[in-house]
């Protein structure tokens, strides 16, 4: 079934480390050899052996209209044309920051960068630098890219590895994150009593979904936002993953919390590379030019990814109905699955929002990131792998969320939990 995969990631492994650009990819954590993708349509990935699958990472998040969604195909195919890169102002950019900021509460302003990484890594810097603080509270399993301040206590690959300390960040600029457990408000407290003033930004996942989806408890957003306001620091709210999937407005919009600065990345560029960080005008402007906070980028605003992000965002600003259609399938998804997994006797937990969900085989709720590794990842393992021969391509880690799309229909979702009920009866 996976011949020209496997014989792909032999050779990769030559020429690639790990033979991947990207940790998660390699299947570590759920053994086997990774699946090489050819094309994909909708709601279905087609391998290099001729295998399609059922798509429930959708690029882990950017595809949530679907695969080759073909108003996005054709507009970057217009725009190629035009030239790929200017290294100078677009019209588009200012069309695009525009269409963001309207569609996103609370914000004025926003820098387009080229990865959620590089948001969350300028987030940061303008925090400290509009404080004048150097330190940063962030939560035990929350991912926000590979930057070194934020891989400390990591989720995502680095979670989905089982890496405690990444070699090459150095002490000191991990000693200035603070980290402490998802939803844990008394924890957060008590850092910022014994650290006084020198908290720049509390940074959290507003829905986390590198350690599986795990939702904020009722009050947990609040007080963070509470706490921010007391003690002069800024909220930046990583909207990485939740940002135009939750709503058109992303997680401020649906837990009605303000940010002080938002970052984005995934959805925000249609499958290109694209991130942006955004906030209100006050602090924005301490961004260079307009301030004396550096961050540039060469390839920042590039016409081809501007127009790909541009004609999704368009699309998700003009059609809020494909909010509550994503949620009714996500629903019918995991009431499916809940009744398979409950026929088949399998303890589970499933967490879900939006159109954002994951299973764990755990008896007791998730919460956190001590709640996500105790489950039995061993069986989530074993259900990746008999799921993916049966032709559903889950995250291939427990530790992410499973991403639903627009393109997914009524027989995929029946399609998926048929080959739930087959899954465990082959495991079991
Ligand atoms: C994916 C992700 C990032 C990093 O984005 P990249 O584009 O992979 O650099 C940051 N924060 C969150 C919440 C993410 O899910």
């Amino acid at each position: 079934m996976f011949t020209k995969s496997k014989a792909l990631f032999e050779e990769a492994g030559k020429v690639i480390p790990g033979g991947v650009n990207s940790p998660v990819r390699a299947f570590k954590s759920v053994g086997g050899t990774p699946v090489f993708m050819q094309h994909a349509k909708g709601a279905y990935m087609y391998d290099v052996d001729g295998n399609r699958y059922i798509d429930y990472i959708n690029s882990w998040g950017p595809m949530i209209l679907g695969h080759a969604y073909e108003p996005v195909v054709k507009a970057i195919q217009e725009y190629a044309a035009y030239s790929t890169s200017f290294g100078a102002p677009t019209q588009l950019e200012v069309e695009v920051a525009e269409l963001i900021v309207g569609m996103v509460p609370n914000i004025d302003m926003v820098r387009m960068v080229n990865s959620g990484t590089e948001a969350c890594m300028s987030a940061l810097r303008l925090a400290r630098g509009f404080t004048g603080r150097n330190k940063v509270i962030k939560f035990e399993g929350n991912y926000h890219g590979h930057a070194d301040s934020f891989l400390v206590s990591a989720g995502s690959g680095v979670a989905t590895l089982g890496i405690q300390a990444v070699p090459g960040v150095t002490a000191t600029v991990a000693a200035d994150t603070l980290s402490v457990a998802y939803n844990n408000l008394p924890a957060v407290e008590q850092l910022i009593a014994e650290n006084p003033d020198e908290i720049a930004a509390i940074i959290v996942e507003p829905v986390a979904g590198n350690m599986g989806c795990i939702l904020p408890q009722p009050g947990f957003l609040e007080g963070l936002r509470s706490l921010c306001d007391q003690h002069g620091i800024i909220f930046i709210m990583d909207e990485v993953m939740t940002g135009f999937r939750l709503a058109k407005g992303g997680a401020q919009e649906l837990f009605n919390i303000k940010a002080d600065i938002v970052t984005f990345g995934k959805i925000i560029g249609g499958g290109m590379p694209v991130g942006a960080f955004a906030g209100r005008r006050e602090i924005m402007e301490h961004i260079a030019p307009a301030g004396k906070i550096y961050q540039a980028g060469t390839l920042s605003g590039n016409p081809i990814a501007m127009i790909a992000g541009y004609t999704l965002l368009k699309t998700l600003n003009e059609h809020p109905s494909i909010y509550t259609q994503l949620e009714e399938k996500t629903n019918q998804l995991v009431t499916g699955l809940r009744a398979a997994l409950g026929a088949a006797g399998v303890v589970h937990q499933i967490n879900s929002i939006g159109s954002m969900m994951s299973v764990h085989f755990a008896e007791y709720p998730i919460v956190d990131f001590t709640a996500a590794s105790g489950a039995n990842n061993e069986l989530f393992r074993r259900f990746f792998h008999a799921m993916l021969e049966r032709g559903v391509y889950l995250p291939p880690s427990a530790f992410e969320s499973w991403f639903i799309s627009h393109a997914l229909g009524q027989e995929d979702i029946d399609f998926t939990i048929d080959a739930a009920k087959a899954s465990m009866q082959h495991i079991l």
